[in-house]
């Protein structure tokens, strides 16, 4: 029995290469999930019958399509818009829309694989999507954001539904994109359906904490496992990469946890703060004046800035949370880490690290949070936003953040009983994997072919 499965898994791999040529972070992303599956599909041949995992790593709709915008200076520019309905088993699709130069089918495919498993992580009635554009929102007006949004969704509002696919933020799609997308939506359908988007603003359906709830959602699930080991964040030296949304708030979390977070990022360069990062700089120099990185040195004494993202992984720390974008750390990064003594990676940013680097930090002994579970707070709290825009209501912050915590505690156990039932005990890694996809092929196989 064995041997047939990995056999089975390794065809599937196999075929999702031939099939899906020149997608690299799309075949990374299958070949750590379906490697993470062999007990599962011991246990159950059924699934293998019924190809389940043929299936799952097919998506129910890819679509591409033009955006055309036009600049302040009238000029004519022409992106590529995607929505990848990956499945919609256990929900309708749920995922963010990713605006970056980097944005191609295979990176919006991974992370439309990577949602169906954390999307069924949260416990939550939400399938699994990822959509977005090659767009770069940086140094555009706001008026040029407007119109680039207002184009991209005059062709998505065809594709997406409250209770059909339901869109929200990633990287580059912040509060103000979503604004811009929502208002198109309005206008071409004539409906209020606040629930088709999530991560809207408070004033129209958005959820106090939505914006926190992807960071906090991290430290929560770093917490619990750290917790689990009899260890807590009091007193760690912290290094997070990025300094988006999910960077800032795990970033306020893990302070609150009494952690020292002395070394944060952007794409040109890093800062090193032995004092502790002063939170407001950052959220002043990134939310508000949507600046460099760099600028946090002038503003507060005793930092340093060095050029190049990459190496804030040379920074001395007990534990890195990678929360920027896939494949930050990699496996010469990996090994550095291991060499100054971290001990703890909590995954902020999906895949965030190579499967070599994962790899190495398992046989190391570290303990990984992974992103599918460790991040799941940001969608967790989306579906929270669904609820309340059905409802037409809204919770408190801390309504909604006592649920959130609920949740991350609930996928920590979740991803630890998998992990301990199918003999990977503290490997936490295969545990979301597996705990995520059991309930997802259940599903499909009650809904049949
Ligand atoms: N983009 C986020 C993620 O990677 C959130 C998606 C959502 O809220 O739908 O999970």
């Amino acid at each position: 029995m064995g041997n047939n499965v990995k056999e089975v898994i390794e065809k599937v791999i196999d075929d999702v290469k031939a099939r899906n040529n020149g997608e690299p972070e799309f075949h990374q992303t299958i070949e750590e999930v379906l490697h993470s599956l062999e007990g599962v599909l011991e246990k159950h041949p059924e699934y293998i019958d019924a190809s389940i995992l043929e299936r799952i790593v097919e998506p129910e709709r890819q679509i591409m399509f033009r955006v055309p915008w036009v600049d302040d200076n009238g000029k004519v520019h022409v992106n590529r818009g995607f929505r990848v309905q990956f499945n919609s088993a256990i929900g309708p699709y749920k995922g963010g829309l990713r605006f970056h130069p980097s944005v191609n089918l295979s990176i919006i495919k991974f992370l439309g694989f990577e949602q169906i498993f954390k999307n069924s992580l949260t416990g939550l009635p939400i399938g699994g999507g990822k959509g977005g554009s090659d767009f770069n929102p940086k140094g555009k007006s706001d008026n040029e954001i407007m119109r680039f949004c207002q184009s991209f969704m005059t062709e998505l509002y065809r594709h997406i539904g409250k209770d059909i696919d339901v869109p929200a933020g990633d990287i580059g799609v912040g509060a103000r994109e979503i604004g811009f997308l929502f208002g198109q939506y309005k206008r071409i359908r004539n409906a209020y359906d606040a629930g088709v988007l999530t991560g809207k603003g408070l004033t129209y359906g958005g959820s106090l904490a939505r914006k926190e709830a992807t960071g906090f959602g991290v430290v929560y699930f770093v917490n619990e496992m750290l917790n689990y080991h009899k260890d807590t964040f009091e007193g760690k030296r912290v290094v997070i990469s990025g300094s988006g949304n999910v960077a800032i708030y795990a970033a306020q979390k893990a302070m609150e946890h009494g952690a020292k977070v002395i070394a944060m990022c952007d794409s040109s360069g890093y800062i090193v703060d032995e004092n502790g990062i002063d939170l407001s700089i950052v959220k002043q120099i990134k939310e508000v004046e949507r600046k460099r990185i760099k600028e946090y040195v002038a503003r507060k004494e005793g930092a340093t800035y060095v050029e190049g993202q990459k190496g804030i992984w040379t920074v001395k720390c007990d534990i890195a949370m990678p929360c920027a974008t896939q494949n930050d750390i990699n496996l010469e990064s990996a090994k550095i880490l291991v060499e100054n003594g971290t001990k703890v990676i909590g995954e902020g940013a999906n895949m965030p690290c190579t499967n070599e680097a994962v790899n190495y930090f398992l046989e190391k002994g570290l303990l990984v949070a992974p992103a599918k579970a460790a991040n799941a707070g940001g969608v967790a709290t989306s579906a929270l936003e669904m609820s309340q825009n059905s409802m037409r209501l809204s919770w408190t912050f801390e309504e909604v953040e006592e649920k959130l915590q609920v949740i991350m505690k609930n996928i920590f156990e979740a991803s630890k009983n998998a992990a301990e039932q199918y003999g990977h005990a503290g490997n936490y890694v295969v545990g979301a994997n597996i705990a995520g996809f059991l309930k997802v092929a259940d599903a499909m196989m009650s809904q049949g072919v």
